[in-house]
């Protein structure tokens, strides 16, 4: 079963990805009841789909919101509990039947998530308003190709709100604390590869060489974050759920607040980065710098009330930040309060208020 989203699957990369399995001769359908932050609906009509047409594997292709969604579907095709049973709390993930695991081919057709090569997916639970995160080892894909062929398409926004998000899963990893050198380093080299690459790509988005170092470069931001990610993501998951925004523009939008927030506990890993960005000056100061004049270049809103959001829910946000898993990994200890005031001065715009 090849799973897209619904916008894509009108595009000519999906019916080139048909013509190319018919002339194969594999037999497959076509699953695209999915939008973007998928839900839990959009999972179960796919499980209905991929078990009433008897299929044995499934194919991810699209953004991260499409990867997602067939993650979810083929670790649920065969199981007799329900999808939430596997959010990512405790040992839920050993009570799957690994037998009822679909085995996955993943193709993204933007860099950013990263999600080809995670082991789990972000479903909303439409009546809580929440993001849960769907968790098994064996949804990790067991193919995934990246082809910057299917990125040239991207539209520029789109290329730069996904290719911050990579960019922010390799800076939370690398400022998490905890110790994996191993993620660390892969995160540094990372968000190198970003910051050479991405402004090239959004500028000319045939640029094939920058579209590749991107695809690579999303891969591996998912891959350090194995290591934990942060507030930023903590924050963004809640307004996705709420407000309906895309994942990566949120968190280009909230990037530099949750710098700024950390800023006591980040210093000594910001000065080497700096370095690393071969920027004049060093440090957490000079790296905020660095991302608002990036965030001007890509341009990205410096404020989420550019993009529609208000105070209003803060309190509630601030208290259900707290809880996404995103937060124990945070560079420095959060509670509910910090994640309010983080959210208040990305709604603003005020950078000082933290
Ligand atoms: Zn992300």
């Amino acid at each position: 079963m090849l799973v897209t989203d619904s916008g894509l699957v009108k595009l000519d990369i999906v019916a080139n990805a048909k013509h190319i399995l018919k002339e194969a001769d594999i037999d497959f359908t076509v699953y695209s009841d999915v939008q973007g932050n998928p839900t839990a609906a959009n999972v179960l009509n796919g499980i209905a789909h991929y078990n009433k047409n008897q299929h044995d594997g499934v194919i991810a292709f699209g953004g991260g919101s499409a990867i997602d969604a067939a993650k979810a579907i083929a670790l649920m095709s065969g199981q007799s509990l329900s999808l939430w049973d596997f959010e990512d709390v405790g040992d839920n993930w050993t009570h799957a039947d690994i037998n009822g695991i679909a085995p996955i081919i993943a193709i993204p057709t933007t860099a950013g998530t990263g999600s080809e090569v995670g082991r789990a997916s972000v479903i909303s639970d439409e009546k809580s308003q929440t993001k849960k995160i769907i968790f098994h080892p064996k949804m990790l894909p067991e193919t995934v190709i990246l082809d910057p062929e299917l990125t040239i398409g991207l539209p520029a926004h789109i290329t730069a709100w996904t290719g911050v998000d990579a960019m922010v899963h390799a800076i939370e990893a690398y400022i998490a604390p905890g110790f994996h050198p191993m993620a660390e380093g892969i995160a540094i080299e990372a968000i190198r590869m970003i910051a050479k690459y991405l402004p090239r790509a959004f500028n000319d988005g045939s640029d094939v060489e920058a579209r590749g170092q991107m695809l690579v470069a999303a891969s591996m931001g998912a891959t350090a974050f194995q290591k934990g990610l942060g507030s930023v993501h903590s924050v963004a998951h809640q307004l996705g759920a709420i407000y309906n925004k895309e994942h990566g523009l949120l968190n280009a939008i909230l990037l530099p607040y949750a710098l700024r927030q950390n800023r006591s506990v980040i210093e000594e890993k910001m000065v080497y980065l700096s370095k690393v960005l071969e920027l004049q000056e060093h440090g957490t100061d000079a790296i905020i710098a660095y991302i608002l004049q990036l965030r001007k270049e890509l341009n990205i809103p410096h404020s989420l009330k550019e993009i529609g959001i208000n105070e209003d829910e803060a309190k509630r946000i601030g208290k259900m930040a707290f809880k996404d898993p995103s937060t124990p990994s945070n560079a420095m200890p959060l509670n509910a309060d910090n994640l309010e005031k983080l959210f208040r001065a990305a709604v603003i715009g005020e950078l000082n208020s933290l």
